[in-house]
């Protein structure tokens, strides 16, 4: 599907979009503290969550229908647009009934075609700003289709947010970024807005400025973080919550370059650079269709002497040399075990077309 989309704030916005305030509206003195921190920082959006999804019961769920009067004096006293996140149809009545500017769709609602298409048919004929979180679990395809709802229910003023994916295990990340989600989806819709929810990927402060940085130097068009005034008492999301004022450190810290150039100097170069790539790409394939063919052979001779495909003490010898050989070459230890499952999996599928034809 081809998205025609309006600019999502009317004139356009300067890069990169910011939309910033609490995890939660935990006290109107909580939301204008905020708020008073974040005006002259020019935020394009004020956020707070008046509805909170929790992953386990016993923790604060939010304020409710209580918050919103809140932001609206926000909105009111600075001159803010406001944002909330939407769950349902009632949370979005409510919200557009108290002055809310745009919402968003959580990670944990997009993950339910139910719950996107409530809101999609309760959005019709409006002309509002939709901000779609992507899916807690890695599936391109429930992210799109929330996307595709909302856009069928007649909302041209869209963004979608990068909060990254929860998986099971220790992670330096509280949500794994996984960039080349994002990365096909504006592959597949090069003018839809995206911004990083660096707060939510990082879980925890210091690594904010990384994940906001990697996201501009991706050419993003903007930032969602959680901005409180007094962290450490922040009632959800605490160690992820930065002041105001260490939030305008970060956006100056941040390094803003160019999307493109016109500067022939600069092509020429790009151009060499990337043909080099290219051809690189090309070698490589050349070599992954030949070690195919080789384990193909394999395939073969294991058929005729009645040998099964996985051996386990093989595989492990090739992972660990691999892992040194990548090591030298300045490889990550993520990235060889990765293409190597990669490959050992592509290898047994030959493999076992041979076995079994
Ligand atoms: C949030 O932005 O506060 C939030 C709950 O985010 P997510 O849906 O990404 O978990
Ligand atoms: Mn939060």
């Amino acid at each position: 599907m081809k998205l025609k989309l309006k600019p999502l704030v009317e004139g356009g916005f300067k890069r990169p979009l910011l939309v910033a305030g609490p995890c939660s509206a935990e006290t109107e003195e909580q939301l204008l503290a905020a708020a008073e921190g974040l005006a002259p920082l020019e935020i394009d959006f004020f956020r707070a969550g008046v509805w909170k999804p929790r992953t386990r019961p016993g923790n604060f769920e939010g304020a409710g229908i209580s918050a919103l009067p809140w932001l609206r004096k926000v909105k009111e006293r600075y001159g803010l647009k406001i944002i909330t996140e939407v769950a349902n149809k009632e949370h979005l009545f409510q919200a557009l009934k108290n002055g809310v500017d745009a919402v968003w769709i959580g990670a944990r609602t997009t993950v339910n075609p139910f719950s996107v298409q409530e809101i999609a048919d309760a959005l019709q004929g409006l002309d509002l700003p939709v901000f779609i979180k992507n899916p807690i679990n890695p599936d391109l395809n429930l992210w799109i289709g929330a996307i595709e709802r909302i856009y069928k229910a007649g909302i041209r003023r869209l963004a979608v947010v990068h909060r990254g994916y929860s998986a099971h295990g220790a992670s330096k990340y509280r949500n794994k970024p996984l960039w080349q989600m994002p990365i096909e989806l504006k592959r597949r819709f090069p003018d839809l807005p995206i911004l990083v929810d660096n707060s939510h990927i990082c879980g925890e402060r210091s690594g904010l400025l990384a994940v906001a940085q990697k996201a501009m130097d991706l050419n993003y068009d903007g930032l969602m973080t959680e901005v409180h005034p007094d962290p450490d008492r922040a009632w959800s999301d605490k160690a992820q919550q930065i002041s105001p004022s260490s939030f305008a450190e970060l956006l100056s810290a941040l390094v803003l370059r160019a999307p493109s150039s016109t500067d022939e100097r600069f092509q020429t170069k790009l151009e060499q650079l990337r043909t080099e790539i290219d051809e690189i790409d090309e070698q490589l394939l050349d070599l992954l269709g030949r070690r195919m063919q080789v384990a193909e052979q394999i395939g073969r001779y294991k058929k005729e002497n009645g040998i099964a495909i996985l051996q386990t003490h093989r595989w492990n010898i090739i992972l660990q040399k691999a892992q040194q050989m990548g090591l030298e070459r300045g490889l990550s230890k993520e990235f060889v075990e990765a293409y190597l499952h990669a490959i050992h999996e592509e290898s047994i599928n030959h493999q076992t077309k041979v076995m079994n034809p």
